[in-house]
């Protein structure tokens, strides 16, 4: 070959690619509500809100890989979205931002001292005029805040290194099984606590070198420590906080697991919650200094819709003799179901919004509703030691049981479903078949094609 024709075929080879990287960028916004407002998640208040412990935030991480596939994980320090703000959501980030509903993941910590959101268990609260206009002013102002910060989070990706891995925090006790009054005696006996429960950590760090921009981290437990009337992000708003001040310049984000029966006990006190929450954050260290996984730029999203089964309401008798107790919210509840009976409106099913993102090696399922720690267990022992399974995701309708837990009955398995207004006084029993199928489903959809 001539010097000349050498010179030629180097020229037609193909440009040497740039090392295939993932892309991030991080936004957040303080949703701290200006004003006092009902708050979320205990019916038993009497008043709105009264000042702030810590702000409560929305935080956006949005992700991209080698090949410019986007989504985006959005964390609030919220009760849980609603369908109707889930909805909007949806609509404005298409249209705003080009996502579609599978790019985007909207966790709520649930904590228990934020503010009620639009169309959030209405009919627990003594709500009137007033409050609820307050209530739609704040939420719009939220949507509004989670739109803006996606769009920054977009605008700010640069090249990182992710890596995943996976801790332990032991504060997580299964509510069910476990007498609260009784757990600081069996502790200080050295007993065993009841099962079943999820004390994993799971962790997926963002890096820009060797600097930590950003870290999400996951675990199956109720937000419940406190329940005054100071806004918090109870324990999670505390890892949060206690994670962003030993990395200064880092975004920490919680995405709660499947802890619908799992409780901080014991609780109430603002120090027990910010124990917790610098235990979980002590656990999400000690992940960062282990050798982690790195993971593969390569990403993948899907969303289905499944449509849960109501189960049958109480019987006609059952119901009116409900709706005589109107200061009641089953009352409340019940006097609905007699109208939506007689108007023939009863819907049969729920759109139930279930996620799976592969992300590298590291499978990602995110549920709606309060999902209980059977199904964590099950998934994580199904699809394997990377697989994250996070709660309280995009719509939070209702408890999501097991089987298991629906025939046991109780708060998670029956009575729940009326505090969330929901037309049936439980689900089908179904409901876990259906739950399991899709899981099948969306995770083959989602299959590793290797790296
Ligand atoms: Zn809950």
């Amino acid at each position: 070959m001539t010097a000349l024709r050498l010179i030629l075929a180097l020229l037609l080879l193909p440009l040497p690619l740039t090392a295939a990287t993932w892309k991030a960028g991080m936004a957040k916004a303080d949703i701290t509500p200006k004003k006092p407002i009902w708050m979320a998640g205990y019916g038993g208040r009497s008043k709105e809100s009264e000042g702030v412990l810590h702000p409560l935030w929305a935080k956006a991480l949005a992700l991209e890989d080698a090949k410019g596939k986007r989504a985006v994980i959005i964390a609030t320090d919220t009760l849980g979205m609603t369908r109707g703000i889930y909805a909007t959501l949806k609509t404005r980030l298409k249209k705003e931002h080009n996502l579609d509903a599978d790019q985007i993941m909207l966790n709520a910590s649930h904590t228990h001292t934020g503010p009620v959101l639009r169309g959030g268990l209405y009919d627990i609260y003594p709500l009137d005029d007033a409050r609820i206009k307050r209530i739609e002013e704040y939420s719009a102002r939220l949507e509004n805040e989670i739109v803006r910060i996606t769009g920054e989070a977009l605008k700010n990706l640069e090249p990182v290194i992710l890596k995943h891995g996976n801790g332990i925090s032991r504060f997580g006790v299964n509510r069910r099984e476990n007498r609260e009054s009784q757990i600081p005696q069996l502790r200080s006996e050295g007993a065993s606590l009841k099962g079943p429960f999820d004390h994993d950590v799971p962790v997926l760090a963002v890096y820009k070198g060797l600097q930590l921009k950003a870290v999400v981290f996951g675990y199956a437990c109720h937000s419940t420590v406190l329940s005054f009337y100071q806004f918090s992000g109870d324990y999670s708003g505390f890892s949060q906080i206690a994670l962003e001040k030993s990395h200064p310049g880092a975004m920490a984000l919680f995405s709660p697991g499947c802890g619908a029966d799992i409780n901080p006990l014991p609780r109430r006190q603002v120090y027990q919650a910010e124990r917790y929450g610098n235990m979980l954050a002590a656990a999400v260290e000690e992940v960062l200094l282990q050798k982690m996984q790195t993971l593969h730029p390569s990403l993948t999203t899907r969303l289905q819709t499944v449509p849960l089964e109501y189960g049958a309401l109480p019987t006609d008798e059952a119901l009116a003799a409900a709706a005589k107790n109107t200061k009641s919210y089953r009352g409340r509840w019940a006097a609905r179901m007699i109208q939506l009976k007689i108007t023939g409106n009863l819907p049969k099913t729920y759109p139930y919004p279930m996620q799976c993102w592969r992300v590298g090696k590291l499978l990602w399922l995110s549920m709606g509703g309060e999902v209980v720690v059977d199904y964590s267990l099950q998934f994580k022992k199904q699809f394997g030691a990377r697989t994250w399974v996070t709660s309280y995701a995009n719509d939070v309708m209702a408890y999501i049981p097991t089987f298991r837990v629906l025939q046991e009955g109780g708060y998670e398995g029956h009575t729940s479903m009326a505090v969330y207004g929901l037309p049936a006084d439980r689900w089908k029993p179904n409901v876990e078949e259906l739950v399991n199928a899709a899981a099948k489903k969306l995770v083959e959809k989602t299959k590793d094609k290797g790296e």
